[in-house]
């Protein structure tokens, strides 16, 4: 029997199967090497049996020549070499011993990642606040979730992207689903939605016709393409009719929430036709989808990337919670308002201590019950955990400044691909004294490292995620790892203990796991209750679940968690500026996923058959904006603004609106497709604005 495990990369954590093959006791001396384990897929709820592309192919980078199997060391000579681990770890310590006590501190940062186990992701927080003493700390689920997370946390007191099990989506008779394209980033997902479409009620917000927008035709839901960046006034017309037409649940309004007379006035100024000028969507169609959504079967609306990462994201997902309120959506039985977590542990790498703002547990570091709390159980003085720190984009800015981060450890990012404006996050690591990098690739910001460690990859590892429907399940380890990598737990251990931390930094993942519940425990994502026995039960095990009790499949039943018990309706309006409006001669550049690709496709751009199929970023322009630019297809083109262009061959398609262009943001170097996107950010989240940036789009005119 082969080894139970899930899905190396998105948060539906695909089940599979991992079975040893002959080619995992024999090293393979040819340059392809056959994979050590076979994937089969294996019947869970999120994916019963199903896996797409990605998850058929994950077992190939396990024996990848790409694979890094030893610490490397920049030389004097400016490349890379390896050594020993003895060497790479001491010179680590050396070097961050050296720059915390010249600059102190704060002088040294730590990035993680929304890809990392739950174990390694609560270690990394307390690595970083012990080991080093430094509250710079956070990671790239910043630029993933934090816009829907910080709404979540502001109406109903907690975040957990969806707050009710995936399959209570089969049931649902219309779904609306704004900026999300699951059928390419996830694909296994629109077997939920089948009910829906089946009903006619699949409602998809988007401005390209997407994969998933293209399961509404032939009469079966509706597609609506939106002007870029206007999704907010989008929400804010459909909460103006359904309070117009008096279509809202109005006891639920009034026994479950507050907030609703500001909230009225706020939106009784964006009539349909008025947004209809803005966004493009007739004023009709607008009238037509609330009251389908306000029909009363069983109705559910969830928001992904695309509304959410913009400057106005929090608004934006709060709008589209304040529109499940006023239906009485949110913990009502067979309807609710959900986020699509993207990253494998989006969910749990938001939980234990990753952002700068944030305890294990969900608790706020500025809080002093919960300092006192985590500090019990590290078994320190409250006064010994650093305060809040910055938030990634102010983090990468501060790289190499005279008062800002000096030395770099990144773990599970590929930052120099994915990052806003990422011209310039490159300019602050060309300024560090000390870059280290924990990757099992090469990648693009490994290959600037200073020193890099080979880790494990997920079949290597046992540990545990949290997915997207907030259910913590269990990742097993499926074969030996190279001899040469290691464990980023045993990593930690190993540098904390050269700093002289008398912490406890466990190598043991079950280990790490039982110090996690502790320091959870009495926490918005409490998991005390759940340890390794009851997952390799096959229970399943949704937080919160305390110590004694029983797990929270579905939350809001009764109450949200708010010290009252009510959600909160906010009256959210657009502010000036944070839509940016294009001149004639420019077009607004939305940067999404395609189906081959994986965040910044340093994983997946090492697959060969997901490399064949999709090689390269392509910009996808409509023909009409094409033939006035002057741009036949496949020819090359440039995208540019003022921080940067994109050198890449068009794609000529219907399926985009004629004002948009849209790249991918898979690739690096100059296709890079964050060289376009703006370091601007929300206020509330710190999201950065990565789906509305203009640019200008030319035919390449080669020298
Ligand atoms: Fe993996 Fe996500 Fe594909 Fe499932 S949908 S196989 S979890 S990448």
């Amino acid at each position: 029997m082969g080894a139970e495990t899930h899905c190396p990369y998105c948060a539906l954590q695909c089940a599979m199967t991992l079975t040893a093959t002959d080619a995992a006791s024999a090293p393979s001396t040819t340059e392809v090497a056959s994979p050590p384990v076979t994937v089969a897929g294996r019947d869970f709820p999120t994916n019963r049996g199903g896996l797409c592309k990605k998850g058929w192919t994950s077992a190939e980078l396990l024996a990848s020549p790409s694979r890094l199997t030893a610490p490397l060391v920049r030389g004097s000579d400016g490349s890379l070499r390896e050594t020993t681990w003895e060497a790479a770890l001491d010179l680590v310590a050396d070097r961050l011993r050296g720059i915390r006590s010249e600059h102190g501190a704060d002088a040294v940062g730590v990035f993680g990642g929304g890809g990392l186990t739950n174990e390694k992701a609560y270690l990394l927080g307390k690595f970083a606040r012990l080991a080093l003493g430094t509250s710079r700390i956070d990671y790239n689920g910043r630029y993933c979730m934090s816009s829907a997370a910080a709404a979540g946390n502001r109406a109903f007191g907690v975040d957990r992207g969806l707050p009710f099990p995936l399959a209570d989506l089969d049931d649902g008779t219309t779904i609306l689903l704004l900026g999300t394209n699951v059928a390419e980033t996830m694909p296994p997902f629109i077997g939920h939605l089948a009910g829906a479409q089946a009903a006619g009620g699949l409602i998809v917000v988007d401005p390209r016709r997407t994969a998933t927008a293209r399961l509404t035709d032939d009469g079966q839901g509706l597609h609506v393409q939106p002007a870029p960046g206007t999704d907010l006034m989008l929400l804010l017309g459909l909460a103006h009719v359904v309070i117009a037409e008096r279509l809202a649940d109005e006891d639920y309004v009034a026994a479950r929430t507050t907030g609703f007379a500001a909230l009225r006035r706020s939106v009784a100024q964006w009539w349909p036709e008025r947004v209809q000028s803005v966004t493009g969507v007739p004023a009709a169609t607008i009238r037509a989808i609330a009251r389908r959504l306000a029909a009363g079967g069983r109705t559910f609306i969830l928001t992904g990337r695309g509304v959410e990462q913009h400057v106005d994201g929090t608004d934006t997902a709060t709008a589209a919670i304040n529109l499940a309120l006023l239906l009485g959506l949110p913990g009502r039985p067979g309807s609710g308002y959900g986020t699509l977590t993207g990253q494998g542990n989006g969910q749990g790498g938001r939980e234990h201590g990753q952002k700068c703002d944030q305890l294990p547990g969900y608790r706020k570091i500025t809080d002093p019950a919960a300092r006192a709390h985590v500090a019990r159980v590290w078994g320190v003085d409250a006064a010994d955990i650093p305060g809040p720190g910055l938030p990634a984009i102010e983090l990468l800015g501060s790289l190499g400044r005279p008062d800002g981060v000096r030395a770099l450890l990144v773990h599970g990012s590929n930052l120099v691909v994915s990052s806003p404006n990422v011209a310039d996050v490159r300019r602050g690591i060309e300024r560090l004294e000390l870059l280290v990098v924990c990757d099992f690739v090469l990648s693009e910001t490994a290959a600037l490292a200073d020193v890099v460690l080979p880790v494990l990859q997920w079949a290597e590892e046992e540990g545990t995620m949290t997915n997207l429907e907030g259910r913590v399940i269990r990742r097993r380890r499926a074969l030996a790892p190279p001899a040469d990598a290691r464990d980023e737990l045993w990593i930690l251990h190993e540098l904390a203990r050269r700093l002289g931390s008398t912490a406890r930094f466990d190598t043991d993942p079950e280990a790490v796991f039982e110090e996690l519940r502790l320091a959870s425990e009495g926490g918005i994502a409490d998991y005390s209750g759940i340890d390794y026995a009851l997952l390799d039960s096959g229970a399943e095990a949704y937080w919160p679940f305390p110590r004694g009790g029983d797990g929270t499949p579905r939350l809001f039943a009764e109450r949200f968690h708010h010290d009252d018990g009510l959600a909160r309706l906010v009256a959210v309006t657009p502010r000036g500026g944070a839509r940016p409006v294009p001149s004639p001669d420019e077009l607004t550049l939305i940067t999404g996923r395609l189906l081959e690709h994986y965040q910044s496709g340093a994983q997946t751009r090492r697959v060969p058959e997901l490399l064949d199929a999709q090689p390269e970023a392509r910009a996808a322009i409509h023909p009409a904006t094409a033939a006035r630019l002057g741009i036949a297809d496949d020819e090359p083109v440039e995208v540019a603004n003022d921080r940067g262009t994109v050198r890449c061959r068009a794609r000529l398609t219907t399926d985009i609106r004629t004002d948009a262009v849209f790249l991918p943001f898979h690739y690096g170097d100059e296709q890079a497709a964050n060289l376009l996107t703006s370091d601007a950010a929300d206020p509330i989240s710190s999201m950065p604005e990565f789906k509305s940036n203009l640019v200008r789009v030319t035919r390449l005119v080669e020298a």
